[in-house]
């Protein structure tokens, strides 16, 4: 529907947030209260048919069904875990034609929230030693209508399911890609979600994760309240340089800073800290202590991730004992600890497994090459630039 759409050059109101959508109202003439209207149709109640908004005069449903559309991302393919985590193929059209890309959605059901882990990029470019991603290359920025769409998506499947509307409780932008290398498109998607008049999420709830992207950490904090979570994985510049390459660029001390600065002057407001534990890597009582020193006097919460295998990552998950002993050297010394629950692996869906299909377009892949542990992608292709 959305390459039909494109083709005839109309506008997809699935990624304009409120101001946009004001706008492109008023140079249309029309009244800017009736963005909220339309929102109100869009998002909360999951219309994408103009003829259905009923509070809209015949003449402008009749003018957006010819200028405008409500298109979502394609659900190419499903899949239920076990434990009740669903994963969806979906799939975006590549405006060049040709065959187009796959991203992964995940929604992770519990007793007291739901969450859905949705995309930000085809692919991602920071080339992170561990994750399944990273080996796909990078293809492209998703749009702010294919962030958001996924929600959008979500909500309409999770309800066909039988799940209740309000399901989904929390977002995180943990799929595939580099959020912050998307600011552009992200932000929209993200105030989509806050707002009152289209999803109404708690800021929260709503979170961002990095790699460390640091100038763009603070231009997430000029325009937006949203949680922060950061991949860490590593407590010192050398490992890190190895396992998450972007840190040649913006080393820790910088990182850090802009993490103070995210929380500063935000009452309650925490970093989450991701450390993926990867066996006789990053996972040794030292590892734990540096850890601690780095951390401390930051507002902050620390997720550890057990490692998810993938053919030829070449790393393995630290033990059960591993992970606890870790936990509780920072525990000891006053940290937030907490070990995320493993969901979704028998679908393929658990942490930095997602790894949809990518038409790799990435340069030659230098940027952010790094000595690492274990087996690497055979192609010594570079990553696109920032
Ligand atoms: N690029 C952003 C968003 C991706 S979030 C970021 O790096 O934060 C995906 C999270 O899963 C990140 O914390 C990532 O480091 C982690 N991850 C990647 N590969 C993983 C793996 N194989 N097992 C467990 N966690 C992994």
């Amino acid at each position: 529907m959305e390459d039909t759409a494109r083709r005839a050059g109309r506008v997809n109101l699935l990624g304009l947030d409120e101001a946009a959508l004001r706008r492109w109202l008023e140079a249309d003439g029309e009244r800017p209260f009736r963005a909220r209207q339309l929102l109100g149709w869009i998002h909360r109640r999951g219309v994408d048919d103009f003829a259905c908004m009923t509070d809209l005069s015949k003449a402008l449903r009749a003018r957006l069904a010819e200028t405008a559309c409500v298109a979502a991302p394609r659900v190419l393919g499903t899949a239920v875990s076990a434990d009740g985590t669903r994963k969806w193929l979906l799939g975006l059209d590549d405006p060049a034609g040709g065959p187009g890309n796959v991203v992964e959605m995940v929604f992770i059901p519990e007793p007291n929230r739901g969450t859905l882990c949705v995309s930000s990029q085809v692919g991602c470019s920071l080339d992170c030693a561990f994750c399944a991603t990273a080996r796909q290359g990078f293809n492209r920025n998703l749009t702010s209508a294919e962030i958001v769409g996924q929600l959008w998506l979500a909500r309409r499947l999770l309800a066909e399911a039988g799940l209740e509307p309000g399901a989904i409780t929390n977002v995180v932008l943990m799929g595939m890609g580099e959020p912050l290398l998307n600011l552009r498109e992200v932000l929209p998607a993200l105030n989509l979600m806050v707002s009152d008049h289209a999803y109404g999420l708690s800021k929260r709830r709503v979170t961002v994760s990095t790699a460390g992207v640091v100038p763009m950490i603070d231009r997430l904090r000029e325009h937006s309240e949203v949680s922060l979570a950061v991949s860490l994985h590593a407590p010192d510049d050398a490992l890190r340089d190895e396992l998450v390459p972007i840190n040649r660029r913006f080393p820790l001390a910088e990182l850090m800073a802009a993490c103070r600065r995210y929380v500063a002057g935000r009452a309650r407001r925490r970093v989450t800290f991701e450390y993926v534990m990867l066996d006789g890597v990053n996972d040794r009582p030292e590892h734990a202590r540096a850890l601690g020193r780095l951390l401390r006097g930051l507002p902050c919460k620390l997720n550890l991730i057990p490692f998810n295998p993938f053919p030829g990552s070449g790393y393995r998950c630290s033990s059960a004992h591993a992970i606890e002993r870790f936990a509780e050297t920072l525990r000891a010394r006053g940290h937030v600890v907490t070990v995320r629950k493993t969901r979704g692996q028998d679908i393929d869906a658990a942490c930095g497994q997602l790894a949809g299909r990518v038409q790799d377009r990435s340069a030659r892949h230098l940027r952010f090459a790094a000595p690492r542990y274990g087996e690497r992608r055979p192609e010594a292709g570079a990553k696109a630039p920032l």
